[in-house]
């Protein structure tokens, strides 16, 4: 049994590697641009394990309990780790000492809490805007007529260390809805590129999901999260995590 379901993890990552290869030969990039996140909400430390036992390293998780339950399995396999959850200031304190990367900064006043946190460890840390190009009201990120301003006013924050843009694609049949919320993410990197702000890297550009990564990679996605399509489906609905009131 065990054994079957690992098998079935391995095949899931050998599909999502074909995918990102047939895309990227489709629309002339390098399948090397593009990096592989696992979403990995309610998916076992155990079963982690199988995915990172293929040399991937990048895990995304989106609520502090749950990295807190699976750290102590986890932590000799060298991951990053990647909170890709709606985070409240409250739980900063905490999340700061297990994750690399936070990619879901949606706000000036969390990235106010995590500049104070880290100014005093004496550390940085390497954020991600999260921006809600979808405009739906469940989802968590910063509106995007108001992304630049808020990078802008996180880049005179000397502790964090802006990489790149993250989004959730609006969950829709018509391919055509979801290939605009990836552009207005390409956009707003574009409009920063130009602006030359200082201190601001947004080269990562963190979008695509199991249903709408090809679209995601056509549109300059260069970190795709995959959790279903690696590990099935799971026993919440993703409203349980994207409807969270902060
Ligand atoms: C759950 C989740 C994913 C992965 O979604 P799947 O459809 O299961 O691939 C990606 N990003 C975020 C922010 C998530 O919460």
């Amino acid at each position: 049994m065990e054994n079957e379901a690992k098998n079935t993890v391995i095949n899931n990552l050998r599909q999502i590697q074909r995918r990102i290869e047939t895309t990227c030969l489709q629309c002339g990039r390098a399948p090397e641009e593009i990096s592989l996140l696992l979403a990995t909400k309610t998916v076992s430390a155990e079963k982690i394990k199988w995915a990172t036992e293929l040399g991937y390293r990048l895990v995304g998780e989106n609520k502090l309990q749950e990295i807190q339950s699976k750290f102590p399995d986890l932590y000799r396999e060298n991951l990053q780790w990647h909170m890709i959850g709606h985070l409240q200031t409250n739980k900063v304190k905490h999340v700061l000492k297990y994750v690399d990367v936070i990619q879901s900064v949606d706000r000036i006043r969390l990235a106010e809490k995590l500049q104070q946190r880290c100014e005093f460890l004496d550390r940085t840390v390497d954020i991600f805007i999260q921006v809600n190009t979808s405009f739906e009201e469940s989802k968590f990120g910063v509106e995007p007529e108001k992304a630049f301003e808020l990078i802008r006013q996180v880049s005179k924050l000397n502790h964090l260390n802006i990489k790149g843009l993250m989004t959730i694609g609006i969950l829709s049949s018509k391919d055509e809805r979801v290939r605009e919320c990836f552009r207005h993410l390409k956009d707003i990197q574009k409009k920063v590129i130009e602006s030359g702000l200082e201190r601001v890297d947004v080269s990562q550009l963190s979008m695509g999901m199991s249903g709408d990564l090809e679209i995601a990679i056509e549109e300059g996605s260069t970190m795709i999260r995959v959790g279903t399509a690696i590990f099935g489906e799971r026993p919440y609905p993703d409203s349980y995590y994207w409807n969270e009131k902060a």
